[in-house]
């Protein structure tokens, strides 16, 4: 269904497959994987404007048909709905791979509330039983005898640490939702790259994987450099992730190397802006959610933590400029700017509603306690840094927000 120009076509067969970007013909045919989600549907706006041919492929998982709507009906546009981690069949020029659920609300997940919410379930499900007349259901009787020990001291335990039967209840459906995600997730960064990768091979595309600066884990070196190996937790609750997208650049270098595919490796640091789902957990955008919804802002552990938040707008323009350049990377692309989440409430405050109540939650397990860009080799060798400040950022996403959560009609409210 997609053919190369004529011109790369024989451009391709005079060099072994590859093809310098500058002589291939206008308007590449591009792949973005992911490219329904919030970084990916911004990047394909981007190419899109530039005349590209788009193909997006996304499973729908964390991202929505809404992101990318505005293109259905545009001949160079089309979005397919598929899993990256079984094999796609497509011809290509690049590929943007950033196919993976990125919510954290999930995959930060804290076990041992895990086991307990389900023993305290257990509790509540034994209670039904016992209202039941006993003809129904006769042993059911003994097994709510074994489970009720086990589920009165778990329970004890539950309630001790703050949390209600109700919220055992939840626990549960987020303990299956976890494990299930997490394989998931893990799946998706391995075998949905090896796949991706395998593509760029049989197709001769240029591959660049979104990686993250979550490889660096809790960093021992700050800022963190390209070429610091990083401190993860291989075994902790955060490694689906982490090790995740570890793997994946392994598996990158692993093509370039063996298999002499086109790579680059972007590292991206913290991103926020429109169209970043409203609900998933990470902090730019549980603040402003939570600013608007006039809820007070929930900071985890003491606030003191740091990281370095970038306006998505200047990460398509580090990924653009890593994928038209001439080195495979890993490149770190975020801003160097640094702010506690103490901070970040504050500049939330001033945004949206000075009045914003701030309220101290317990940090989750692993959390990294400070994560800041060194971006001297973006500077010097893609000529890129970001533009866009915190504040400005933030205004920016506001009225997005604001009418996701409120639609239309409250647009234009201050
Ligand atoms: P997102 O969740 O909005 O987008 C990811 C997209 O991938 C979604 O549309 C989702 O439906 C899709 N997807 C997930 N699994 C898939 C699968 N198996 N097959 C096909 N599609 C699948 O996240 P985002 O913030 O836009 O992140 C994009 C990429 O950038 C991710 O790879 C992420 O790890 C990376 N990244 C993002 C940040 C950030 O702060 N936003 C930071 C570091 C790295
Ligand atoms: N693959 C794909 N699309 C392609 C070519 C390959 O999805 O156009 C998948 C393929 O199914 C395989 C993976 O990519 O699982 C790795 O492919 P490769 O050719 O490198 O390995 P092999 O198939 O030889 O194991
Ligand atoms: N965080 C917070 N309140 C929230 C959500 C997150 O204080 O409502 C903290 C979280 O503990 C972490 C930081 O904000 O220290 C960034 O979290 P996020 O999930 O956005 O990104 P990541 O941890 O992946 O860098």
């Amino acid at each position: 269904p997609h053919r190369r120009g004529a011109f790369e076509t024989t451009a391709r067969r005079f060099v072994g497959g590859k093809v310098p970007l500058g002589i291939r013909r206008k308007g590449l045919r591009i792949l973005v994987t992911g490219g329904a989600g919030f970084v990916g549907s911004h990047l394909v706006d981007r190419l899109m404007a530039r005349g590209d041919s788009v193909i997006v492929v996304d499973n729908f998982f964390t991202g929505r048909k809404e992101n990318v709507i505005h293109h259905f009906g545009n001949p160079n546009f089309e979005l397919i709905r598929h899993d990256v981690v079984e094999p796609l069949l497509v011809e290509v020029d690049q590929i943007y791979h950033l196919a993976c659920p990125a919510s954290p609300v999930h995959y930060k997940f804290n076990p041992i509330k895990t086991i307990i919410s389900f023993s305290a379930f257990s509790l509540f499900v034994l209670i039904i039983f016992l209202l039941m007349p006993s003809s129904y259901c006769l042993w059911w009787g003994e097994v709510s005898i074994v489970l009720l020990f086990v589920a009165a001291a778990t329970a004890k335990n539950q309630i001790e640490q703050g949390g209600g039967l109700l919220s055992s209840f939840f626990g549960l459906f987020k303990a299956l939702i976890h494990v299930a995600f997490c394989c998931g997730l893990h799946k998706t960064n391995v075998v949905g790259t090896l796949n991706m990768l395998g593509l760029a091979k049989r197709v001769g595309a240029r591959f660049l994987l979104t990686s993250t600066s979550e490889v660096y884990g809790d960093p021992m070196q700050h800022p963190q450099v390209e070429t610091y190996w990083g401190n993860v937790n291989p075994i902790g609750v955060r490694s689906c992730y982490d090790e995740g997208k570890r793997t994946a650049e392994t598996l990158t270098m692993d093509y370039h190397r063996g298999a002499q595919v086109e790579v680059r490796i972007a590292r991206i640091f913290n991103t926020y802006g429109p169209r970043m789902c409203i609900d998933d957990g990470r902090v730019v955008s549980n603040f402003v959610a939570q600013a608007l919804r006039k809820e007070p802002l929930t900071v985890y552990g003491d606030g003191k933590q740091t990281r370095s938040f970038q306006y998505v707008s200047d990460l398509v323009e580090g990924l653009m400029r890593l994928m038209e350049g001439e080195h495979v990377g890993p490149f770190n692309l975020g801003n160097p700017g640094e702010f506690t989440m103490l901070e970040l409430a504050q500049v939330v405050q001033e945004t949206i509603d000075s009045n914003a109540k701030i309220e101290f939650r317990p940090n989750t397990e692993d959390d990294p306690h400070k994560r800041k860009p060194d971006i001297t080799r973006a500077k010097e060798l893609l000529g890129w840094q970001p533009k866009i400040s915190l504040r400005e950022g933030l205004s920016r996403m506001v009225s997005d927000f604001r009418k996701r959560i409120f639609g239309d009609q409250f647009v234009t409210k201050p």
